[in-house]
């Protein structure tokens, strides 16, 4: 154990007791893409105590091309994001606890990890990213923001009680509607934002608390331009957020909506208030072309790949349109 450890130890920012913390530690991954991927190997070779990683998605062919924990074989099972990086995860690291929840990032989930020392984003939406916000809030962790498209990327570390949250800084956040889909991404800027977040949780979690980046750092790998924008300025005093009496707006069951198309995918998620069971579907649907692996169903449904999960989330593919995807739903799943 010494030995596997030898060299962060070794280093003087971490040492012998910063690595007894990291030890100890218990982190939260929101998502298992592209950024969760490559914070979650980072840390699970750092040696973190307990990893939890949460995705809603499964591993598709154009994934592999940055997202580092998938390979072919995942691609080809479609398997669900959070069991293909929890198994490979165990086979990297065999002494952190890892658990991978298939699922969507809730304020329900977050609230029963109110305990963990530090919550990663590795999201691609920024809906779910205000949820964690607030609830990172509520509950006193720090976040560690992270974002990349096309060859750029910024990363922000939110510390409750001190530094503005994701809400106070909102309209200095730049990029606006640009997605993977849209722009595409390259390796280079997610691993650099990966790396950048990553600093920041090992900081964090060694004790390091002085050496954290002040400020939102910027950069593009392919224009060589990197730069720091202050931000301390930005906190609000009334912020709903992070103000004197915040309220937590993120966390309102009616900032959630039942539909959301998922960047870069051409596919619209459904959560439906009720879900149906697979020995249902497995009736309902048995005219269908249908596929199953342990933890999803696929149909095709007029021309639409449409993925079913256990937790009742539905995966429209080939569509843009929430009502479009909806409607389909309803048809032929249930309403
Ligand atoms: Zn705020």
């Amino acid at each position: 154990m010494n030995e596997r450890y030898s060299r962060q130890t070794r280093f003087p920012g971490i040492g012998p007791d910063g690595q007894a913390r990291i030890a100890s530690a218990e982190i939260l991954i929101a998502g298992a893409g592209a950024l969760g991927s490559a914070a979650a190997e980072m840390l699970v070779r750092a040696g973190v105590g307990t990893v939890t990683i949460v995705d809603r998605d499964y591993v598709e062919f154009s994934n592999l091309q940055r997202q580092q924990l998938y390979t072919e074989a995942d691609a080809e099972a479609r398997m669900p994001k959070a069991a293909a990086a929890e198994k490979r995860l165990k086979e990297i690291n065999s002494s952190v606890e890892i658990t991978g929840i298939i699922g969507e990032i809730t304020p329900e989930l977050l609230e029963s990890y109110d305990h963990v020392d530090v919550i990663i984003d590795g999201l691609d939406n920024f809906e779910t990213r205000m949820v964690i916000n607030d609830a990172a809030q509520k509950a006193g962790i720090p976040f560690v923001y992270g974002a990349c498209v096309s060859s750029y990327g910024l990363s922000y570390t939110v510390l409750p009680g001190k530094k503005p949250c994701l809400q106070c800084i909102l309209g200095t956040v730049p990029g606006g509607g640009e997605t993977c889909d849209t722009a595409g991404i390259i390796g280079p800027a997610v691993q650099l934002t990966a790396s950048y977040q990553t600093a920041e949780v090992l900081k964090l979690l060694a004790g390091a608390e002085d050496q954290l980046r002040n400020g939102l750092i910027q950069y593009d790998v392919w224009a060589n331009e990197t730069r720091t924008m202050g931000v301390d300025r930005l906190k609000r005093h009334d912020c709903p957020s992070c103000g004197e009496n915040p309220v937590y707006p993120n966390l309102e069951r009616g900032a959630r909506t039942q539909t959301a198309v998922l960047c870069g995918r051409d596919t619209v998620q459904i959560r439906p208030a009720k879900h149906v069971a697979f020995e249902e579907l497995r009736r309902t649907l048995a005219s269908y072309e249908l596929q199953e692996n342990p933890y999803l169903m696929q149909v095709k449904l007029e021309g639409h790949r449409v993925v079913l999960f256990h937790d009742g989330r539905a995966l429209v593919h080939n569509t843009q349109e929430p009502s479009a995807a909806l409607s389909l739903y309803q048809r032929y799943i249930g309403s």
